[in-house]
C-alpha cells in the first residue's frame, strides 16, 4: 500500500510517499528529513517521551524525565501515568535510570537533569 503525506518539517511542504514500511521506496522528499518524517509516521510516530516525576527530598517537588529511546506516541498516556505514580529519591544524577524497562517496552525512563537533596 502506498501512503502519501505532506512533509511538515519545513515550509516547502513536499508531498512524500512510501510503499508499506520500506524506506527504500520513499519518494517526493527533497531532503533526508522528509524521508525520516514519513518513515516515523508509518512506524507509529516514534518520539522520545518526556514528563515530570515526583521526587522525595529534592530541591523541587518534581524532576524532568524522558525515555532513553523513542517510543510510539500512542504509549504516551500510559507512560505518563506510570511516571506520575512513581517516585524518585534525591539526590539523582542526570541520565540516572528511574524506571527500568517501563511497561515492558525495553526502554528506561531516565532523569533529564540532576537533582540535589534538599537542605
Ligand atoms: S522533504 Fe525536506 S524540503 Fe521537503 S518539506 Fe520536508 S524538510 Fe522540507
Amino acid at each position: 500500500m502506498v501512503y502519501k503525506t505532506i512533509c511538515k518539517v519545513c515550509p516547502v511542504g513536499c508531498e512524500v510517499s512510501i510503499t508499506g514500511k520500506d524506506p527504500n521506496t520513499i519518494t517526493g522528499n527533497r531532503c533526508g528529513r522528509g524521508g525520516e518524517y514519513i518513515y516515523k509516521q508509518v512506524m507509529g510516530k516514534s518520539e522520545v517521551l518526556t514528563g515530570r516525576m515526583p521526587i522525595e527530598g529534592g530541591i523541587m517537588s518534581k524532576i524532568p524525565v524522558q525515555t532513553s529511546e523513542p517510543l510510539p506516541s500512542d504509549l504516551r498516556d500510559k507512560i505518563l501515568s506510570e511516571i506520575n505514580s512513581s517516585k524518585a529519591v534525591a539526590p539523582v544524577k542526570k541520565g540516572e535510570v528511574l524506571i527500568e524497562n517501563v511497561l515492558g517496552t525495553g526502554v528506561d525512563v531516565i532523569a533529564s537533569r540532576a537533582m540535589k537533596k534538599r537542605g
